[in-house]
């Protein structure tokens, strides 16, 4: 077996195996140091150790003695319950558990057990329900050895000396039992990997590993911000003695997450700096006039300053890397395409890449609709465009429109002038570079909808200068949104119906996410499917109805979307593909079902797909959740349109901690800190700043810093 270190994969871990492996990757943990850094979001305070004589009913307690029987008993409704009675030297009491039958495998009679729970009524008998159990004897570290320890194994193992805190040496560290008897962490868990599970893969961790963990924060940092070590912090985060322990590793671990991600951004404006320079544009005010009024519309005043900042950027030699940030349908392509237009006046290309091919098709006709007509030669390449002479079109070419096939080392980009991202968050670090590779210090303009306040913007991406289009183009009609009970069911969809006849008007049918993971899976395509069958002979038998999901063929992804656009369809039944995207006016109606299994920023994302219009449009969220956070967000998207005030309150309902999991549309994967923490953002700020300059002086902080720079490159 190899040496066990942070970056052992955990497949490779003591008793986890191929198949746990799998499931950890669902929650990100792919190495020792990943499970290290699972953090938990609460503890259940089972620390009161009492005898069972004074047990009262209703207290939340460990008790600890001996197994003296342990049966399955089958009840007279044909229920299947495990019994146990467990006695300590002043008494006995029955635990009770309900469809456990493997239970009497490993509870067998006279072993020393730990039992935690609540005390209740059961049989006419207070006796534990349902409780956490572990066998002392199994218990991890190794139950020390003495009389001494021998009386603390029975009669609270968990209470050692809380003040003996050094960190890694089983006689004082302070834990002994790990699922009862203390307060025990309970963690984000995914199908099949449990808290008890996780707790006995990680107490073992903390053993062998911590000491050999070194801490990376630069000792000063630490006392100017009263910072425990890191080995510590781990292990209190984990297994704490007390409350304050949770607290003082919380500070410490948050304060090492918004620090990393300040720190990283420092770097990358500092390496940008270094940059060479580039062409500084002459900007003909004449010609973007000429533009400008061929718009059939007239620009927004935040679509008039953003460019303005745009326009000035583009006259210095230094690069512009900005980043224009703007709600869905707040006008940024035509923002993008003036820009764009500058660049064609200077003698240079230009690149935009979408994350997606629906995304860079739209991109591709909306931008040739602009400015062929002023004599620009737009190009479109994607993936399945691959067999196309790519090198010919890109030598004729002003603008080339893409996904991220434009990287590909094949696509050669002399003269490129400016790079144009779109929805930047969907692209690795490296993509990015990647393409802004092919020129010779290009300008660059990145895009982002997912409505990041200001400060949070200008912590995760310090390395940007920063546009924000606060306004959204005039003559829109408010989306009424309304949130569609299981009994509303029916009645919604006639409604639908008679608004398709009524108003002609055309349905997006966004089918639930099955799995939540940043990709579609072949569970959402099949529900998909099933419920486009449905709504096909059941519900709108009277209207045409067109499928999308990402399996399909490009080819006939292309015929759906313009056979929609095309209004040879009423309803577009989809999987959440179409988040990302696609811009049809007279589609008004936005309905999406299993509406509680989507995030906030995801929710106001698909909104966004209809209002685009001076026509009346509607959100309908189905959903049978009874889940009161649930409940919550949705409210809030029935309240609230704008993704400013939807994204503030994501933050609040999910809170420090909470940011847990898969996430499509979210900030960047926060485990423990919070972006609404404005004290800890100054100071991680003000330690990034003064650490930034000196940094090959903390060659610890610098392999950090790499191996951090490695998991932000990977797309998410
Ligand atoms: P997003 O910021 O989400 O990328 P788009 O650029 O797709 O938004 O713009 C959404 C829609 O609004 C498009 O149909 C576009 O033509 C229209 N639009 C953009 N700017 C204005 C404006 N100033 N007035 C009216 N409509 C506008
Ligand atoms: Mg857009």
């Amino acid at each position: 077996m190899a040496m066990l270190s942070l970056s052992t994969p955990t497949k490779e871990l003591y008793m986890v195996g191929p198949t746990y492996a799998k499931r950890l990757n669902k929650l990100n943990i792919e190495t020792a140091e990943d499970l290290l850094h699972h953090y938990p979001f609460r503890y259940d305070d089972f620390s009161l150790i009492s005898t069972i004589n004074q047990l009262q009913l209703g207290k939340v307690v460990t008790i600890q003695g001996e197994i003296i029987s342990c049966q399955n008993i089958y009840t007279k409704y044909g229920k299947k319950l495990q019994k146990a009675v467990v006695a300590d030297q002043t008494g006995q009491i029955e635990a009770i558990w309900f469809n456990q039958p493997f239970l009497t495998r490993t509870l067998k009679e006279g072993l020393p057990i730990s039992l935690a729970g609540k005390v209740d009524w059961f049989d006419r008998k207070p006796a534990l329900i349902s409780p956490e159990y572990e066998l002392i004897r199994t218990r991890y570290p190794v139950i020390p050895s003495g009389a001494r320890n021998l009386m603390k194994r029975i009669y609270g193992a968990a209470r050692l000396d809380p003040s003996s805190r050094s960190v890694g040496t089983q006689d004082d560290s302070g834990w002994n039992t790990i699922h009862t008897g203390r307060l025990v962490p309970v963690y984000p868990e995914t199908y099949g990997v449990s808290s008890k599970w996780l707790r006995s893969r990680i107490a073992p961790l903390i053993e062998k590993l911590i000491p050999k963990t070194p801490d990376w924060l630069p000792q000063e940092i630490k006392e100017e911000n009263n910072l425990i070590d890191l080995r510590l912090a781990l292990k209190e985060i984990h297994f704490p003695n007390s409350q304050s322990e949770i607290s003082e590793a919380k500070s410490r671990l948050s304060f090492d997450e918004l620090f990393l991600i300040q720190l990283e951004a420092l770097k990358r404006k500092q390496n940008w700096q270094k940059n060479k320079l580039t062409h500084a544009f002459f900007v003909n005010q004449g010609k973007v006039l000429e533009l400008i009024n061929s718009l059939p519309f007239s620009l927004t005043n935040s679509q008039n300053k953003a460019l303005k900042q745009i326009l000035d950027d583009l006259k210095l030699k230094k690069p512009m890397n900005r980043l224009l940030e703007g709600d869905v349908g707040s006008g940024k392509t035509v923002v993008a395409a003036i820009s764009m237009y500058v660049a064609y006046l200077n003698g240079l290309k230009s690149a935009l890449m979408a994350p997606t091919e629906i995304l860079a098709q739209q991109h591709y006709q909306t931008i040739k609709t602009l400015l062929e007509p002023f004599g620009l030669k737009v190009n479109l390449i994607t993936g399945s465009h691959k067999s196309l002479n790519t090198k010919y079109q890109i030598l004729n070419t002003n603008i080339i429109i893409g996904t991220h096939a434009l990287i590909y080392d094949k696509v050669k980009l002399d003269n490129l002038g400016l790079v144009i991202i779109d929805e930047q968050h969907r692209f690795g670090v490296e993509q990015r570079a990647k393409l802004i590779n092919k020129g010779k210090s290009p300008h660059i303009l990145t895009m982002t909808a997912t409505p990041i306040p200001r400060t949070i913007a200008l912590t995760l991406y310090g390395d940007l200068d920063l546009s924000v289009l606060d306004e959204m183009p005039p003559a829109r009609k408010e989306i009424k949104t309304w949130v569609v009970p299981l009994e509303k069911r029916l009645s919604a969809y006639h409604w639908i119906s008679k608004q398709i006849k009524k108003e002609r008007c055309q349905i997006f049918i966004v089918c639930p996410l099955i799995e939540q993971s940043d990709k579609e899976s072949m569970k959402d395509i099949r529900a998909a499917t099933v419920e486009f069958e449905r709504l096909s002979k059941k519900i709108f038998p009277d209207f045409k109805l067109g499928l999308l999901h990402g399996q399909m063929k490009t080819k006939d992804k292309d015929k759906i979307i313009n056979d929609f656009r095309d209004e040879k369809l009423d309803i577009l039944v989809s999987t959440p593909v179409i988040e990302v995207g696609i811009d049809i006016p007279n589609a008004t109606i936005m309905m999406i079902e299993g509406a509680d299994r989507f995030g906030l920023a995801q929710l106001h994302q698909l909104r966004g797909r209809v209002g685009r219009s001076n026509k009346q449009s509607y959100c309908l969220l189905f959903t049978s959740t009874k889940d009161k956070e649930n409940r919550k967000r949705l409210a809030a998207m029935q309240k609230y349109i704008s993704g400013f005030k939807l994204a503030e309150i994501d933050l609040q309902l999910r809170g420090a901690g909470e940011i847990y999991g898969t996430q499509q549309h979210g900030f960047a994967n926060l485990k423990i800190a919070s972006f609404t923490d404005n004290v800890l953002m100054e100071k991680t700020s003000i330690a990034a700043k003064k650490i930034i300059p000196q940094l090959n002086q903390f060659p610890l902080l610098q392999e950090k810093l790499k191996t951090y720079t490695i998991k932000l490159i990977e797309p998410n």
